[in-house]
């Protein structure tokens, strides 16, 4: 199996890249961001709960988080692989999940970051906001708060993945394309 997280700030490109990811190499694509907002549409339970974490740009719990990532995973038994999207976020994330494709007779094979400064991100979620319909989008101070949570919360789990040298970072700077092939090249 082909296991990559797609790692990186918010605003970085990671949902763009993971689309042109699973359709070259036939990966499932799962953001728990995604699944979150469609949790939230579907006015569901956990979308309730999501919601009131996603909206103040702080993250949702560990536990809920990786329950819910697992039985995504669950989903797709025939899967040739996954590119997680978005997650893991924190370092009990990383490990839960370890343990949980272990169990799978599986693993993460690459963590590919995608590397932007701040300011760039800043500037691209502005613009996202325009279109994406995201309440977390709109707000600058709970884009401030998701910057800084990743910066505290996130930005670490970099340094679990190093710890395994499955680490691989990305200029994200640049066209879609040009970034695409940066990460074909890494995966190749
Ligand atoms: P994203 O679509 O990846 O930007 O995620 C949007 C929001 O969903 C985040 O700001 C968090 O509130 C929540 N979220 C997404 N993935 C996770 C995760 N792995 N752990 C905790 N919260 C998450």
């Amino acid at each position: 199996m082909l296991n990559i997280v797609l790692f990186g700030p918010p605003g970085a490109g990671k949902g763009t890249q993971s689309e042109r990811l699973i359709e070259k190499y036939n990966l499932i694509h799962l953001s728990t961001g995604d699944i979150f907002r469609a949790n939230i549409k579907g006015a569901t339970e956990l979308g309730n709960l999501a919601k009131s974490f996603m909206d103040k740009g702080a993250l949702v719990p560990d536990e809920v988080t990786i329950k819910m990532l697992e039985s995504e995973v669950n989903k797709h038994p025939e899967a040739k692989g996954f590119i997680f999207d978005g997650f893991p976020r924190t370092e009990a994330q990383a490990d839960a999940l370890d343990t949980f494709l272990a169990g799978r007779d599986t693993s993460i094979t690459k963590m590919l970051a995608l590397e932007v400064e701040e300011s760039e991100l800043r500037d691209r979620l502005a613009k996202r906001a325009e279109t994406s319909g995201r309440p977390d989008d709109a707000n600058p101070e709970v884009i401030q708060k998701r910057i800084d949570v990743y910066n505290a919360e996130t930005a670490p789990v970099a340094d679990y993945y190093r710890r395994q040298d499955k680490f691989h970072a990305v200029n994200g700077l640049g066209s879609i394309d040009a970034i695409t092939q940066r990460l074909y090249n890494a995966i190749d």
